[in-house]
């Protein structure tokens, strides 16, 4: 078995981000500057912003907390203005939001949407055309990158049909000549099915569900659950003692899909950057 670590494939990015940074910078150009904006106060909300912000920092990005904790009028006006402003090049809105916010969310043009969540970057992605997707999405398919997993042809199963995971990457893995099928919580006889899987991705939140009764020896396996046990154990969706043993290569959980999800935040913020600079072009990428 191979295990699919997620600290090289941060390193690979981080390297890349550097080099676009520096490009950047070579070319006189102002840096990428986000607004990220929380309505309220949620506390797991607010330590990821805290986060964001550490990471643009190491990386040169501008960063700026635009955080409302009542006035949903001004939320709005002022999402509206960054939206708009061309000095702001990505904006973001964190999540949970008031259901009468919501509608807010796309305000932002396909080109800040770093996070892929808009109603036009997910219309953009279904179509093929350029769009950022959600990170998470895009954090698998840099491991199945990174670890020459070709895809073409390949039979691809995704446990989960979210938003944020199994929709895009349906899209993601079909634009990539992916056979895929999606199973979700009706799915019949789960186990059997996967069985035949080339690649198993699973996204459900759910502890340890995907054990040995659903991989074969050549099984590849991703794991996108993040889930805490009793004990308060960081654990997967995949059984990962058990099928560790049964299968060809997977991710581990924690160390996998979760590290690479956090720098691909900075790698969206950059990617929507060059949507907006032309004149950068990708020659400093592999
Ligand atoms: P979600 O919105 O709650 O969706 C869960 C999906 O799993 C739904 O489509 C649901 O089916 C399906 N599902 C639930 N129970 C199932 C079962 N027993 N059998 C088959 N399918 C089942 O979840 P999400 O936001 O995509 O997150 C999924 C997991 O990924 C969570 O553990 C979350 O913490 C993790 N996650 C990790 C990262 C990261 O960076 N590593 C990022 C995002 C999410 P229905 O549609 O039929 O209800």
């Amino acid at each position: 078995m191979e295990l699919l670590s997620g600290e090289h494939v941060v390193s690979h990015i981080e390297n890349e981000c550097m080099k676009s940074m520096k490009q950047i910078g070579d070319l006189g150009l102002k840096p990428p500057h986000i607004h990220v904006f929380q309505f309220g106060n949620d506390p797991s909300s607010s330590q990821y912003v805290k986060r964001i912000a550490r990471n643009c920092q190491r990386f040169g990005i501008k960063f700026d907390h635009m955080h409302y904790i009542k006035d949903k009028d001004e939320f709005c006006r002022t999402l509206m203005a960054s939206c708009n402003n061309s000095e702001i090049s990505a904006v973001m809105v964190q999540q949970p939001l008031p259901k009468d916010l919501m509608f807010c969310v796309d305000y932002i043009p396909f080109v800040k949407d770093v996070e892929g969540v808009t109603t036009v970057s997910m219309g953009r992605l279904f179509k093929g055309e350029p769009a950022l997707a959600p990170c998470t999405a895009e954090a698998v398919m840099e491991i199945l990158d990174f670890y020459d997993i070709s895809l073409e042809g390949k039979k691809v199963a995704i446990v989960g049909r979210s938003n944020i995971v199994g929709k895009p990457l349906t899209m993601m893995l079909l634009d990539r000549n992916a056979t895929v099928k999606v199973c979700h919580s009706k799915t019949k006889y789960l186990s059997a099915e996967l069985k035949i899987f080339e690649i198993i991705i699973v996204a459900i939140g759910k502890a340890n569900f995907i054990s040995t009764d659903s991989v074969n020896p050549h099984s590849i396996v991703i794991d996108v659950g993040t889930n805490y046990t009793e004990s308060n154990r960081l654990v997967g969706d995949v059984n990962f003692d058990k099928v560790r043993h049964r299968v060809s290569r997977i991710t581990p959980v924690p160390g996998g899909v979760g590290l690479v999800t956090n720098i691909m935040l900075i790698k969206n913020i950059i990617n929507a950057y060059k949507f907006q600079h032309p004149e950068l072009d990708d020659e400093d990428e592999e």
